[in-house]
């Protein structure tokens, strides 16, 4: 496909939020010298650049007055390019790369299509392979660090390609090095490491009563990727249907004493001991305390079956979903002294 650069281009159907946004520019990159070519007219233009996936973790808060890369870069290969430290084929180990404008799903059926333990718990999760990483994903007890190898990215300040091993990304729950350092880099392929051989993580909620006990040793990959579309379907809107981003805030972590102050004032609190001691609270639990779990208002609202995902019907503007946010976050802390931090990342 030839490379070009189109003008005042609509970014709701871009965006899960269906957000009305118009981008000054917007290219479509489907390999890396795309992205090249796009940050040399944003650097000769003086103009701001940025990167979109499947905009299913961005709110537009307002247009755009420089360029959008639009990630469609694709492939995905079964044991290309085996780093010299694998062992693939050791232990059932199997290496996939892929393309940073792959759909994830579109990795996830691969994955399942050849037998492969390792994302089972990640199906059914919107946007692509390259952003991934960004927030290192997560659901269903399992986030993408567990699967992770290396990725590939362009470095913005001089086009050069770099490698990222996985300490290199510096994951932690629903971050890495790459959403604190927005702008730098731009992931342009994803290795994971999966395996023939594996273990159902079933702990979460919802995943292990749903099997036979006595069968749970011939489960296949794909019955547990079933069950966890399930649970999604139940209880997550489609953003074709209900425009949303999926989680609006971050689970908050709060230490012990927070904790223990919480559970004496409201008993039946949910929150989650971490490894670190401290504690994650439950931001879904909050809201829905706080009397907003399906709450409507001018066009924005919380969605009825899970308050952490707050839903636009009403096609409105990134200030509206902005506005509507921060009201939850202030009655929320009102309530119980915690701050909310909203999840998708916010442009310009
Ligand atoms: P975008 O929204 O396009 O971009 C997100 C950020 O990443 C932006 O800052 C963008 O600039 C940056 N970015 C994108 N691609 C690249 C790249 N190649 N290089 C550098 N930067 C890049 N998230 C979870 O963790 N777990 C879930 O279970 C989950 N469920 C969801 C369910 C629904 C219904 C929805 C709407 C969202 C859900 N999300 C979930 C959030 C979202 O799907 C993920 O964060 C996803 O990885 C975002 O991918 P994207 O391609 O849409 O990213
Ligand atoms: P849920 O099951 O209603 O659980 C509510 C929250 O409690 C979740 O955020 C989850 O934290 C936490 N939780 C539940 N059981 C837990 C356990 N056994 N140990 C530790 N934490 C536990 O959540 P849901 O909304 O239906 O979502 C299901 C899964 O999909 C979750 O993992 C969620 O993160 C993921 N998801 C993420 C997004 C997003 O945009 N980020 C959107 C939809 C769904 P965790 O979030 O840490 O798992």
């Amino acid at each position: 496909m030839t490379f070009c650069i189109s003008e005042n281009i609509d970014l709701q159907p871009f965006c899960t939020l269906a957000i009305p946004a118009k981008a000054r520019f917007f290219c479509v990159a489907t390999c890396v010298d795309d992205i090249r070519q796009a940050l040399d007219f944003a650097r000769t233009q003086e103009l701001p650049f940025m990167v979109l996936g499947g905009g299913s973790n961005v709110v537009m808060k307002s247009d755009f007055s420089g360029l959008v890369i639009h990630m469609a870069l694709r492939g995905i290969d079964l044991q290309a390019n085996l780093p010299p430290d694998a062992d693939a084929g050791i232990n059932d180990k199997v290496y996939i790369a892929a393309a940073a404008g792959e759909p994830w799903q579109a990795l996830v059926d691969f994955s399942l299509a050849h037998g492969l333990w390792g994302l089972e718990n990640l199906n059914l999760i919107p946007g692509t392979v390259g952003a991934a990483p960004i927030q290192n994903i997560g659901a269903y007890g399992v986030e993408l660090d567990q699967v992770f190898y290396d990725l590939q990215a362009l470095r913005v300040s001089d086009g050069e390609l770099v490698v990222f091993s996985k300490s290199a990304c510096e994951f932690s729950y629903r971050d890495s090095f790459f959403k604190r350092t927005k702008g730098e880099y731009i992931i342009v392929s994803v290795r994971l490491c999966l395996s023939h051989k594996g273990v159902a993580k079933l702990a979460y909620p919802g995943l292990a009563d749903h099997f036979d006990p006595v069968s749970l040793g011939a489960l296949v990959p794909s019955a547990v990727a079933e069950r966890v579309a399930e649970l999604r379907r139940a209880k997550l809107p489609d953003p074709t249907v209900i425009p949303n981003a999926g989680s609006f805030f971050h689970n908050p972590i709060v230490d012990s004493e927070q904790a223990e102050h919480l559970r004496s004032l409201h008993p039946d609190i949910v929150s989650y001991a971490q490894a670190d001691g401290r504690y994650k609270l439950a931001a879904a639990w909050l809201i829905d305390r706080a009397g907003l779990k399906g709450e409507l208002s001018d066009g924005v609202g919380v969605h009825a079956h899970q308050a952490l995902v707050l839903i636009n019907p009403g096609r409105r503007e990134g200030i509206n979903v902005l506005n509507f946010a921060r009201r939850i976050a202030d009655r929320v802390e009102a309530l119980f002294g915690v701050r909310l931090i909203i999840e998708p990342q916010i442009y310009p």
